[in-house]
């Protein structure tokens, strides 16, 4: 109740749903004592969900490691109290020289190398502060993005074996990315996966050959950990997972794989009206109202990160093709109603088209509207995330992490 009165809209977050995702994925591998830890990435402001109390969830859930892109996120962690007696974190994204390896590593703090400037960059940072720095040699087993190529590693293990001997880089690691693994039922997708892992086996037998053995070694994101066992190794790091989310639909739901949406994104009708049959709806008039009805507006728009492309279309065959906009419920006295964006998303707020008096119905202003939550209610299931990533032809991950910082994240 008092958050409905302070603010236009909110993301709850139910943390319980987070720690058991994480409590699931544990056991997933085999539980915690099955020689497979899992890491909860928790880049990008915990997939929008908030980067501290995701990580503390995730931890309360039996995850060992943490995971981020950038080194900041990292870097903060370990700065809010989260030591290196808790867990281990990793940090990924190496972007020239901004990097500041030093910090990470003196916060021990584990590090991703996958370049030779990276390595070296390491290497001085290390020595400078006469400590060992803790890799992970990122090698390219075929998503084409960060590490070492097949053609280019016995470059990177000359220069990574005398580190290692001397001291100056602790080889803990061995890691790489999974391409399509969320498509278990294409069959170029699971040979492309299998061609994935044989190249990262014969990269790990090119370390074991030249004397640095990875320690862990690492390969399966949300999917792969769902649908891979035999890729789990020592460790596997599943972000979406955590947040409740399959990777792609087309692997099923989230309770197929016994995972709950963690975010609620709500918020309260703004004004509700009656408007005519043929009313314009938003900018460029790209929905017409096809019958006397009412309208209400929901308080969010694209500079909250909804997007845009999330826009209702209905022309009745007019120059425009009908295209359903993103989905709400609004619990309306007659009951929850599903209900679609009408019109285009401005930047603040879009309007939903009532289809049928808001007295009729009983919608008023301040009512509670659904965005997408965990699928809640049986006959009119409140929409979810991935409902919304199909309206704007994205994926749910995008979903979450364009959600801007206006939005409060509340938690449960
Ligand atoms: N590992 C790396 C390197 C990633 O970039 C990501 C996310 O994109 C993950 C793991 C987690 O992937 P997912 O959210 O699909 O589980």
């Amino acid at each position: 109740r008092a958050a409905r009165k302070r603010y236009p809209a909110q993301a709850i977050i139910d943390l319980a749903a987070l720690r058991d995702n994480m409590r699931h994925l544990v056991d997933v591998v085999g539980g915690p004592h099955s020689g497979t830890a899992v890491m909860g990435v928790v880049k990008a402001d915990a997939y929008g969900h908030g980067l501290l109390p995701a990580a503390l969830a995730a931890l309360a859930g039996g995850a060992t490691w943490l995971g981020t892109a950038q080194s900041h996120e990292a870097l903060l962690l370990r700065k809010l109290g989260i030591g290196p007696d808790r867990c281990h974190i990793l940090t990924w994204v190496y972007n020239g020289m901004e990097v500041p390896f030093d910090e990470l590593i003196a916060n021990d703090i584990d590090v991703s190398v996958g370049s030779l400037p990276g390595i070296d960059a390491v290497a001085a940072a290390a020595r400078k502060l006469g400590k060992p720095a803790r890799v992970h040699v990122k090698v390219d087993s075929g998503f084409g993005r960060n590490g070492f190529t097949e053609e280019s590693f016995d470059v990177a293990l000359a220069k990574l074996v005398p580190l290692a001997k001397e001291g100056v880089l602790h080889v803990v690691g061995q890691w790489s990315h999974l391409a399509v693994a969320d498509s278990p039922d294409v069959p170029e997708f699971v040979t492309s996966t299998d061609r994935q892992i044989a190249n990262f086996n014969a990269f790990t037998a090119r370390m074991d050959k030249a004397g640095i053995a990875p320690e862990i070694r690492h390969l399966a994101n949300t999917a792969a950990t769902l649908n891979r066992p035999e890729i789990h190794f020592e460790l596997t790091r599943p972000g979406i997972g955590l947040y409740g989310y399959e990777p792609d639909p087309a692997m099923g739901t989230p309770r197929d794989w016994d995972l709950k949406p963690a975010m609620t994104l709500q918020a309260q009708l703004g004004t509700v009206k009656h408007v005519e049959k043929g009313h314009g709806i938003s900018y460029g008039r790209t929905y017409l109202t096809p019958d006397n009805t009412s309208t209400a507006i929901v308080p969010l728009g694209y500079a909250d990160g909804i997007h845009r492309s999330a826009s209702g279309f209905d022309m009745q065959g007019a120059k425009h093709v009908d295209k359903p906009g993103g989905p709400v419920r609004v619990m309306t006295a007659d009951g929850p109603k599903l209900y679609r964006v009408s019109g285009r998303v401005c930047m603040d707020q879009f309007m939903i088209d009532l289809h049928g008096s808001c007295d009729a119905l009983g919608v008023h202003e301040g009512d509670t509207v659904e965005l997408f939550g965990p699928g809640r209610g049986e006959e009119v299931a409140e929409p979810t995330a991935d409902d919304w990533a199909r309206a704007a032809d994205t994926i749910s991950y995008e979903i979450f992490t364009c959600l801007r910082n206006r939005i409060p994240r509340l938690y449960l």
